[in-house]
């Protein structure tokens, strides 16, 4: 049993607060490790200290601080399978989905090498008469990031790269079910030259987390998790005087038009629905075939790759597709959810509960289940179910189909599978979600663009990664200046005489 720590200036602590979570090994359901529940006090310290650190760090210049990006960038390509590793020990997903996890922070911290251009600022010439204005982004300061169990090397990377990379020092509070990755990863950037205090974990569960929002050196929160926690820590982020962006959870959908290639459309779907257990903010939960005879060829072609979906622990000899849910209570909702949907009249085409696999009969494990002829009314609709289930809601028509994901309460990631570049260009232009994927299932952008959802998948301003990042982790300072007359006006040329 490990007993994990805290990470503070530059190296790994204990908390002292004598209060422990639970890391399971989900594949085995056993508790492998312990994250401390670090107390108000230690939180306060480690801010207390991040603040110092900072002012060295905010003084740095922005090339030199883009140098520990390359060195980081060039440790976590070193440490990939060591960070793969840690990554599905914890979360449970299989190794080479683990690595995507790592490689996609990994894109992030890259962008972040580039710093330097995107903090330029602004210029404008004789915006006056012999009047200039210039704008500088300078750093907040102390700012944290907050993240979920579902990507535990991705989203620290997403906060930690940018808020760094722009001067600030931060507090990272990682999901307390899987830490181990993001305590690595602390140790991997002080090797890359991070100086110490600048970035400090503080491992916890709601009471760190009120400390957070309530210390008044702490200058902005991110937040990565359920639609629930984000709206609350953006309103008493938001009441203290915070800048804050907190991104959500989702329920995406699929629209497959009469005229899109269906076996494509039900290869991306088995992929984007089951892929990671369904533990993705972007998965795939709702299909949206439009007319009778596509649905029923979507239904056709879904079942016999569903049917041959390998599910089973990370560390298998054999090849799997996805692995277990992250706790006993997930796989229990999951499970709760699919009887609602029977109940409630929807048709549960396949089955996957009560799976159980041989030496591994305590592991979280779920079988895919698909879902055809459901409503908007169900419970399986209405929730986020986060698990390896897929909803098939049929539509009579594009414009019903549309509406069901523009009436949708939440708004972080859709597609469309078509072969008509009108229908696609007239979703993409008119649907209230924030990534759209035209034949393409999971849309996340590439880091130099930028992620956010829309509606209840985010609230607060401006969007994870790419050029947004720097502008919520620095300030802007806009200088007007003005000279008056100088020297190039008539130098003194001979002795002057006594006035
Ligand atoms: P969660 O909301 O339970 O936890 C997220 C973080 O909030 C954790 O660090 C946790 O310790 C903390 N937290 C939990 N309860 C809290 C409370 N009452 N008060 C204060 N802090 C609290 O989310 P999760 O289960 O870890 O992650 C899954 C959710 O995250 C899903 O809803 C998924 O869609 C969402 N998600 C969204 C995105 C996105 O970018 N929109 C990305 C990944 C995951």
């Amino acid at each position: 049993m490990t007993e994990l720590t805290n990470w503070i200036d530059g190296a790994r602590k204990a908390s002292a607060s004598g209060r422990f979570s639970d890391v399971y090994n989900p594949a085995t359901g056993e508790v492998q490790a312990k994250t401390p529940l670090s107390t108000v006090d230690e939180l306060n310290d480690a801010v207390a200290r991040a603040a110092e650190a900072q002012k060295g760090w905010g003084a740095t210049n922005p090339q030199r601080r883009a140098r520990v990006m390359m060195k980081f960038g060039q440790l976590i390509n070193e440490h990939m399978d060591e960070l793969a590793e840690l990554v599905s020990r914890e979360h449970g997903k299989t190794l080479p989905d683990a690595e995507g996890d790592v490689q996609r922070g990994l894109e992030v911290v890259e962008v972040c090498m580039g710093a330097p251009n995107m903090l330029k600022g602004e210029f404008t010439d004789d915006g006056g008469p012999g009047i200039d204005l210039y704008s500088m982004r300078q750093p907040l300061g102390v700012v944290a990031g907050i993240t979920p169990f579902n990507f535990p090397a991705m989203i620290p990377l997403w906060k930690m790269a940018p808020a760094l990379a722009c001067g600030n020092a931060m507090i990272l509070k990682p999901s307390e079910r899987v830490p181990s990755t993001a305590l690595r990863l602390a140790e991997l950037i002080k090797e890359a030259g991070l100086p110490d205090g600048v970035l400090q974990v503080v491992n916890g569960d709601k009471e760190v987390v009120d400390a957070i929002l309530d210390n008044e050196d702490i200058a902005a929160v991110g937040f990565v998790g359920s639609t629930p926690i984000a709206q609350y820590i953006y309103g008493r982020a938001a009441a203290n005087g915070k800048r804050a962006q907190c991104f959500g959870g989702a329920k995406n959908h699929m629209i497959i038009m009469p005229d899109a290639d269906i076996d494509k459309a039900a290869d991306a779907l088995v992929g984007a629905g089951y892929g990671a257990a369904g533990e993705r903010c972007m998965a795939i939960s709702v299909a949206v075939p439009v007319g009778k005879e596509t649905g029923d060829k979507l239904i056709e072609a879904l079942v016999p790759r569903v049917e041959k979906l390998r599910v089973g622990p990370y560390n298998s000899d054999q090849e799997m597709d996805y692995g277990p849910v992250i706790t006993a209570q997930a796989k229990a909702r999951i499970e709760g959810l699919i009887a609602s949907g029977v109940d409630q009249g929807a048709k549960l085409v396949i089955d996957g509960r009560g799976m159980e696999l041989q030496g591994y009969e305590n592991g979280f494990f779920c079988g895919p289940s698909l879902f055809d002829d459901v409503t908007p009314d169900m419970d399986i609709y209405k929730e986020e179910i986060f698990g390896p289930v897929l909803s098939t809601v049929r539509a009579e028509s594009y414009e019903d189909a549309l509406n069901l994901v523009i009436d949708n309460p939440y708004g972080n990631g859709t597609a469309i599978y078509t072969a008509d570049g009108d229908t696609a260009r007239d979703f993409a232009h008119r649907v209230n979600v924030g990534m759209v994927g035209i034949n393409f299932p999971i849309p996340v952008p590439l880091s130099y663009h930028t992620f956010g959802g829309w509606k209840k998948s985010a609230f607060g301003d401006l969007n994870q990664y790419g050029p947004d990042a720097f502008r919520f982790y620095t300030k802007t300072k806009t200088v007007t200046a003005r000279w008056f007359s100088g020297i190039k006006e008539g130098g003194e040329f001979n002795f002057k005489a006594m006035d």
